[in-house]
């Protein structure tokens, strides 16, 4: 059966990355260009924004959203990123932050109705996820580059899975890297966690090196959504891409 993956649960990136659509076309034909669209206010305009702003699922859409995957017999995996990062760089842990979306997740997670993947710490490069006036900060909305520091890899792959495993209170052993980017100095802090599998749509960015006890698993052949679809198009739309994918 296909993999039903949904990322950037408890994520501040859907506030904070910010970048506006400049391409519009129809049928792949382009029939509007606007070179403005990451400036200023425009990139949070429904018609050009591409991501953010929108606000966090809560507890009871959630309830209606696990319905529905459990009528069709779907386990999802669902990629919680470990805190909230705001404004001032304060990293606020994902039970505390959102304790009503946590614990219907929680229960879910321990009937075996979902699995729980490692989304990052962070989600992003803390100081610098603020949107900019004129232009996107989309970079800075990964976590695991490869010119980060080692021990920014160790603190925050090492930190995710403390907040997560102590809060669900089971191991963690699926890793989504943000926005598909990892790299060795990642890899080489996973060793050392729960995590058994990485789910990404690349391997590694700076190496092809062979991994010991994790598997990889490349995602292009599942189905992979963000919060941001639930929130934005609601159940019906979830319905609806149930029932094209005939799940
Ligand atoms: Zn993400």
């Amino acid at each position: 059966m296909m993999r039903v993956r949904i990322d950037d649960i408890g994520s501040s990136t859907k506030w904070y990355n910010q970048h506006g659509k400049k391409l519009f076309c129809w049928k792949g034909i382009p029939y509007f260009y606007f070179p403005f669209s990451n400036v200023g206010f425009f990139k949070r305009m429904p018609l050009f924004r591409k991501w953010g702003v929108y606000d966090e699922l809560t507890q009871s859409e959630w309830g209606k959203i696990l319905c529905i995957f459990k009528k069709h017999s779907i386990i999802p995996i669902i990629a919680i990123t470990a805190t909230w990062v705001d404004k001032d760089n304060n990293l606020i842990p994902f039970p505390e932050k959102f304790p009503g979306e946590a614990s219907i997740l929680k229960q879910a997670f321990l009937s075996g109705d979902i699995m729980i993947a490692n989304h990052g710490l962070t989600h992003c490069v803390v100081g610098k996820h603020l949107p900019k006036f004129w232009k996107s900060n989309r970079k800075y909305h990964r976590e695991f580059w490869g010119w980060l520091p080692q021990n920014l890899h160790e603190e925050h792959i090492k930190e995710s899975q403390k907040i997560l495993e102590n809060y669900f209170e089971k191991p963690i052993s699926i890793f989504v890297p943000p926005g598909n980017i990892w790299s060795k100095k990642t890899y080489k802090v996973l060793k050392k966690t729960n995590i058994t599998k990485v789910i990404a749509n690349r391997y590694m960015i700076d190496s092809n090196e062979k991994m010991e006890g994790i598997s990889f698993f490349n995602d292009k052949e599942d189905w992979n959504f963000h919060d941001r679809e639930l929130k934005l198009y609601g159940e019906s739309w979830l319905n609806k891409l149930i029932s094209l994918y005939g799940l």
